[in-house]
């Protein structure tokens, strides 16, 4: 049977491929007691569940992509250390046989156990190790219950298939970096989630928000994912299926004409010159900066070093990775945000998660909680900064006494560098992400205190609008276009330019190119966008005169009615 879906395209193009669902729901534990002849055969399937989940973490080890964090691997080996502990392989077995349950119910009960034992542990991060275990014996509840496990990096992959998922957290997107499918669904997450950002780093058609994709759609069902205009189409007749190759053509063909723009001067019809600079997550993306011609790296997102890995990256490790892109960025600018943690993106060692994790102790705030973390990276960063035009970006400022303690962190870093005799660029530019409304609100302070700052228009919409950004329920209600959000937007560009400060957008509306001549003319001339968008922006920035997009922009500061909106975005782009 054929139907469509409707959610939030997330990541532009046209996908035909095969669906295959993966799981990382929780397990439904089932609960019966066994006659005693069973009991046997009970401990054999028990025996067997342990046995393919070391298969499977054991293939999973062996399929790790090139570019996913080293740790990954140690990750594993910690999951198949746990595995092998008579805790987990024996103690249950003692449990079917005396309580004659069966073998989920006890390995669930002897999960219990353990939890309850860590939770007793006063040190933080062994105290975490609970997730580790938590985990390990979710494989086996799954090995044991026949439900296909997480990550199917064991899965061979071609491009003809089209991963569907309930969520995605931005720990599994890092991982399927090098994992070919044509596409990918789910049916949480909103279209500035850092999954959806993942996504469309990679370039590759994505919708989510879908809601109930995971349960309406079978392995193997054939899928049309329209990742523009947010639509999947589920087993498609043969005359849909043929108007959507076409379009998938033609898709191609303009992403190849694109390309031409690569060494075009960036500058307006009008003579403007504007700065399109690209966001990273992993050395790795400084290809695609490269192939996009982009001016530099004007976020670098370095939280992504800090996920899928149980320790943390000691001052060396992140002072190569921040080196490595420096020296491959040859004398561009490269500006690397401080570790922006919490809210959906959390290390397994990370703070427990608060009710309300947007507003708790995320970015800079983790960081000033945490000074030993913050000192490490500031290290890193700083020793990195002689190797190329190295910038340093500080997430989420909202008070001034956050911006003074973090500059003094900065000073204690040098001093410290000093004393061991390290070198690093005295004169690295500091600046600061304007990504709450009181920020924004009072960001003529935060100009004078920095050389530069940067506007996170995804965080700034979800704190204007009070929209979870990663919540399907309102991914609705999530407005770029708000006026709220666009005096924000606007005045702080002002304040920069009051104090002669440069400033940036470097969310995700920055790289829509619906929304170019809208930036452009509410004053903004320098975008950082995910590299596989630039050269569509760039596109736009070409045809744009900036002398005729200020008024009409100016117009929708002021305009809530939607329908207007939308014909004054037309004009705009017309
Ligand atoms: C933003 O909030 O707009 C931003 C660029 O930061 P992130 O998306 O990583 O939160
Ligand atoms: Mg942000």
């Amino acid at each position: 049977m054929s139907f469509s879906l409707h959610g939030i395209g997330v990541s532009g193009g046209i996908a035909i491929g095969y669906a295959h669902l993966t799981s990382n729901a929780r397990v439904e534990v089932p609960q019966y007691m066994l006659d005693r002849k069973y009991i046997k055969d009970e401990l054999a399937r028990f025996d067997e569940a342990i046995l393919a989940t070391r298969t499977e973490l054991e293939t999973l080890r062996n399929h790790i992509p090139a570019n996913a964090p080293a740790e990954l691997s140690a990750f594993l080996d910690m999951h198949l250390m746990f595995l092998g502990d008579s805790m987990i392989a024996e103690v249950p077995k003692r449990l079917i046989r005396e309580t004659q349950c069966n073998a989920e119910w006890a390995l669930a009960q002897q999960m219990e156990a353990l939890v309850a034992r860590f939770e007793e542990i006063d040190d933080a991060y062994l105290r975490s190790r609970q997730e580790d275990v938590v985990q390990v014996v979710q494989r086996v509840l799954k090995a044991l219950t026949g439900h296909p496990s997480h990550l199917p990096l064991d899965v061979d992959f071609d491009s003809e298939r089209v991963l569907v998922a309930h969520e995605l957290s931005p720990a599994d997107m890092i991982v399927f970096k090098n994992v070919h499918f044509a596409a990918f669904i789910t049916d949480l997450g909103g279209t500035t989630s850092h999954t959806a950002i993942l996504a469309r780093s990679m370039a590759m058609p994505s919708v989510m928000a879908l809601h109930n994709a995971h349960g309406l759609i079978r392995d193997h069902d054939l899928l049309i994912v329209d990742g523009r205009d947010g639509v999947v189409i589920v087993n498609p007749d043969e005359s849909v299926l043929a108007e959507y190759r076409l379009r998938q053509n033609q898709w191609r063909i303009d992403t190849d004409k694109l390309k031409r723009l690569k060494t075009s001067k960036s500058s307006t019809l009008d003579g403007v010159p504007i700065e399109l600079m690209a966001n990273i997550e992993l050395l790795d993306d400084v290809d695609a900066v490269k192939a996009a011609g982009a001016h530099g790296i004007g976020l670098f997102r370095s939280e992504f070093l800090f996920l899928n890995r149980n320790d943390l990256p000691t001052e060396d490790e992140q002072y190569a990775s921040y080196k490595a892109v420096a020296e491959a960025l040859d004398g561009k600018p490269v500006t690397i945000r401080t570790l922006d943690l919490g809210a959906d993106k959390q290390a397994p060692w990370g703070h427990t998660m608060a009710d309300n994790p947007a507003l708790g102790l995320r970015a800079i705030r983790l960081c000033l909680a945490e000074p030993g973390l913050f000192h490490t990276q500031l290290r890193a960063i700083l020793r990195a900064s002689r190797h190329g035009q190295v910038r340093m970006l500080i997430p989420m400022l909202a008070s001034f006494v956050e911006l003074q303690q973090t500059l003094q962190r900065i000073q204690a870093a040098k001093a410290s560098l000093r004393k061991d005799g390290l070198k690093f660029d005295d004169d690295i530019l500091i600046g600061g992400m304007i990504e709450v409304p009181a920020a924004a609100l009072t960001a003529g302070f935060f100009a004078e205190q920095l050389d530069f700052l940067s506007i996170g228009t995804n965080d700034l919409i979800q704190y204007t609008l009070a929209i979870d950004r990663a919540d399907d329920s309102v991914a609705h209600l999530y407005d770029p276009l708000h006026p709220a959000v666009l005096n924000l937007i606007q005045h702080t560009i002002r304040a920069g330019a009051k104090a002669g400060k440069p400033v940036s957008v470097c969310g995700e509306m920055a790289g829509d190119p619906l929304l170019t001549r809208l930036l452009l003319g509410l004053g903004l001339r320098i975008f950082s966008m995910h590299p596989a968008s630039l050269l569509q922006v760039k596109q736009q920035v070409l045809k744009a005169q900036v002398g005729e997009t200020t008024p009409i922009a100016l117009k929708l500061l002021k305009n809530t009615d939607p329908d207007r909106t939308a014909l004054l975005l037309n004009r705009l782009n017309g």
